[in-house]
């Protein structure tokens, strides 16, 4: 007998003992509101330590320093709670990193249960962070809390980060924490789904394009030059990379290809005035092989070459986020452990994708921790973002008996 199917009966028992509470600590979660802007963790924080150590885990709070937090124009404080379950040895360490706050609640009429319900009905629980990340919260703690109820001691640490501000990028949530060395790990889960395992993201780059002309009365528009008729020829020019974007596949299973967004186009001033601005922005996905310094570089290519072939083709380019892309590979042993997991509980390995949005994972790829997200949500029913987001009650518990397997796989038992 391997050690998981040792492990795997007394975890199982351990997570259906403790499941109720863990899923009332997630339902009064869901009933304080800390969507981000504006990010207000005054009343989640002491709730999640009380919660925390109920469950017999020891809790302390990491506050960031107040001008920190002004410096990013954040008008109240940003807290992070960690809780540990030492080990025999410090080392090795997984880390489980949920985050505190969610996105707004948005528009309320459209959902089925009030979305800081809570509520949990047909089996599923409903409200606004109820998959992301408040459900997968509670179950990351519910793993935590069962191998402690289990009776495993384990060889090296377990720790829980549960972390500010993962909906505007982290800087003073897991950024903060890893940034100080207090998050000093050999692995890291976070939050994500039970039909799908991301192993890191794509890069991107944010680019504001900026098309000048020069304004003349519309009764003579000869002495003018439309800025606005210049930036359709260099939308003209991005929808032709965008093209050749196409062509280019990515081997990375469902990420497709990198794909530029257009977003915003701002110009003129008046009917009767000839343009003398534009501004077009842009949001581009990167798969991995293209970094943003490249993309960069072929729309420059392109809007050059319109500008070979006419004088009045003036443009600037102003990237505002040039994200290289980070990966865990595909061999880590994170990754395996998680399928180990999954394989006990549900008989079926997870596809291993990379994912076209950002996640906290970042910080830790980029300092060499091997990290990729796992947990609760279903891709993508769950709706997170979304209205009516929920998780399955029987998800949130097979990922915890999962999480759980896989701490003691990496970890060892001491
Ligand atoms: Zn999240």
């Amino acid at each position: 007998m391997g050690w998981v199917e040792e492990v795997h009966q007394d975890i199982l028992d351990a997570v259906h003992e403790l499941k109720d509470g863990f899923l009332e600590f997630a339902s009064r979660m869901i009933q304080v509101d800390t969507s981000n802007p504006p990010g207000d963790y005054s009343v989640i924080v002491p709730l999640v330590e009380e919660e925390l150590r109920r469950f017999g885990l020891p809790t302390e709070v990491v506050s960031v320093p107040a001008e920190a937090a002004e410096a990013l124009g954040f008008d109240r404080p940003r807290s992070n709670v960690i809780a540990r379950l030492p080990g025999r040895r410090i080392r090795p360490c997984l880390v489980l990193n949920p985050h505190l706050d969610t996105v707004p609640v948005g528009d309320p009429s459209g959902w089925r249960y009030p979305p800081l319900s809570g509520v949990i009905a047909e089996g599923k629980l409903w409200g606004r962070g109820a998959c992301d990340c408040k459900g997968r919260l509670a179950s990351f703690a519910l793993a935590m809390a069962a191998i402690k109820r289990a009776g495993i001691e384990l060889n090296g640490s377990l720790v829980l980060a549960v972390t500010a501000d993962e909906e505007v990028g982290g800087e003073l949530g897991t950024g903060w924490l890893v940034e100080h060395g207090l998050l000093e790990a050999d692995w890291a889960i976070m939050e994500g789904f039970i039909n799908v395992i991301f192993r890191g993201c794509g890069g991107m780059l944010g680019l504001r394009i900026l098309f000048h002309g020069e304004s003349a009365h519309t009764s003579t528009p000869w002495l003018g030059v439309s800025a606005i008729e210049k930036a359709a020829r260099g939308i003209g020019a991005l929808q032709a990379l965008q093209a050749e974007l196409e062509a280019e596949l990515s081997d990375i299973p469902e990420f497709r290809h990198s794909t530029i967004n257009i977003g915003t186009i701002r110009g003129g001033t008046k009917d009767s005035v000839v343009p003398s601005r534009c501004e077009v922005s842009l949001d581009a996905r990167l798969m991995p092989g293209h970094s943003p310094q490249l993309i960069l570089e072929r729309i420059r290519d392109k809007l050059e070459a319109l500008a070979r072939e006419d004088v009045h083709f003036r443009y600037e380019l102003h990237p505002t986020r040039m994200e290289e892309p980070y990966l865990t590979p595909v061999d880590s042993p994170v990754i395996s452990a998680i399928q180990r997991g999954v394989q006990a509980v549900r008989g079926e390995a997870l596809p291993v994708c990379v994912s076209r949005g950002g996640s906290d994972a970042k910080y830790f790829i980029r300092r060499g921790v091997p990290a990729v997200s796992f947990g609760p949500g279903l891709k993508p029913d769950s709706m997170h973002h979304g209205t009516n987001e929920h998780i399955e009650v029987s998800d949130f518990l097979d990922a915890s008996v999962v999480t759980a397997l896989a701490a003691i796989d990496l970890l060892g038992i001491a």
